[in-house]
């Protein structure tokens, strides 16, 4: 049972997500005793950084043509060296378009969202992510070829060193339904899907020029920051930082939301967080519901006076 994991990179860096997709086939390895082969497009980073999460082969595709994403030429090019009964992906925005691309195009199973090892291998059963996070399931697989896509920050990245090596292989896949016509970059310096922690904000803080305590609160706690749907479409905050259901779903450590309601559009994309924090001056706001701590006040007294707490236990 040959199991491959598409190790995805973001400029030739591997993304946290992919340790934690190759950590995940390790774990399915082991269960099969078999070893895992690592799939990526066009990487700079060191095959070692696959190695040590258990990748015992990486296949680093080198294709000219691929520098711009697309997801059908990216299903081509991971189909021409992954024929195993079982691939995993990430749950990225990027990996969870070329996942169904690839199961339609090879005859694949497609179960997304997973969230822990699969209960059985045959046939492949498994919890996943169900209701937009408000529900979990076990699907079964019909056939005996698998993709799964696992969803971030829910199995974890571990480490499982093994001695590796490394193949190139070199393409020329055909890209040519994609033009890059503008590219916006995230404002925030880490990526939000990828962040451990997130500090998010919304409409309580009046206007776009009250964020720099969120930045300052964000900065001190090396976060990456979020806003609501309502704080993005006014234009306050770049799109780039809208989470929930329409938004970006996110699964951090830890989520603090500041002057959020709590709408259940907003939870679709945020309630798989670890630990939930909210700073509401309201205490019937529905978010209290889904905190794990909550905090009544005032959030322009409350962020700046915690912002200098943390600094101050730094020091
Ligand atoms: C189809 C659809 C899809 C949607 N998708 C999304 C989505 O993906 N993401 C999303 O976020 N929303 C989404 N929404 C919108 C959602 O329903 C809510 O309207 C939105 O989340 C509310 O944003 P908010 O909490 O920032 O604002 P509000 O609902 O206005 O809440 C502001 C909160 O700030 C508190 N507050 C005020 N002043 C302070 C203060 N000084 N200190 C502390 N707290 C204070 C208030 O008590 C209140 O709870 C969607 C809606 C629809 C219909």
């Amino acid at each position: 049972m040959a199991v491959f994991v598409y190790a995805e990179n973001i400029n030739g860096v591997y993304k946290k997500a992919a340790f934690e997709a190759v950590s995940y086939a390790k774990a399915i390895a082991d269960q099969a005793g078999d070893t895992v082969t690592a799939v990526s497009v066009n990487p700079t980073d060191s095959s070692d950084l696959l190695y040590k999460y258990g990748a015992s082969n990486v296949i680093n595709i080198k294709d000219e043509g691929l520098k711009n994403f697309s997801a059908k030429a990216y299903a081509q090019a991971v189909s021409e060296v992954a024929d195993g009964s079982i691939i995993v992906f990430p749950h990225t925005t990027d990996a969870s378009s070329v996942a169904p691309m690839l199961a339609v195009m090879n005859g694949y199973s497609l179960i997304t969202n997973v969230l822990e090892a699969p209960e059985s291998l045959s046939p492949f059963q498994v919890k996943r992510r169900a209701f937009s996070g408000k529900g979990y399931m076990h699907a079964k697989a019909k056939g005996e070829k698998v993709i799964v896509t696992v969803s971030q920050n829910a199995f974890g990245v571990k480490e499982n060193a093994v001695s590796g090596s490394e193949e190139v292989k070199n393409l020329s896949v055909a890209n040519e339904d994609t033009k890059v016509i503008s590219h916006e970059q995230s404002s925030g310096k880490l990526d939000l899907k990828e962040a451990e922690i997130v500090v998010s904000a919304g409409r309580g803080l009046k206007g776009p020029e009250n964020w720099g305590m969120i930045e300052d609160l964000a900065g001190v706690l090396g976060a990456a920051t979020a806003c609501s749907k309502p704080v993005s479409d006014i234009g306050w905050r770049p799109h780039t930082e809208h989470v929930g259901q329409t938004g970006k779903a996110i699964a951090p450590n830890l989520y603090i939301a500041v002057g959020i309601s709590g709408a259940i559009q907003h939870l679709a994309g945020v309630n798989s967080s670890k630990t939930i924090v909210v700073i509401n001056s309201d205490p019937e706001a529905p978010f209290f519901k889904s905190a794990d701590y909550g905090v009544v006040g005032d959030s322009f007294q409350i962020i700046p006076a915690l912002t200098e707490k943390i600094k101050a236990l730094k020091g």
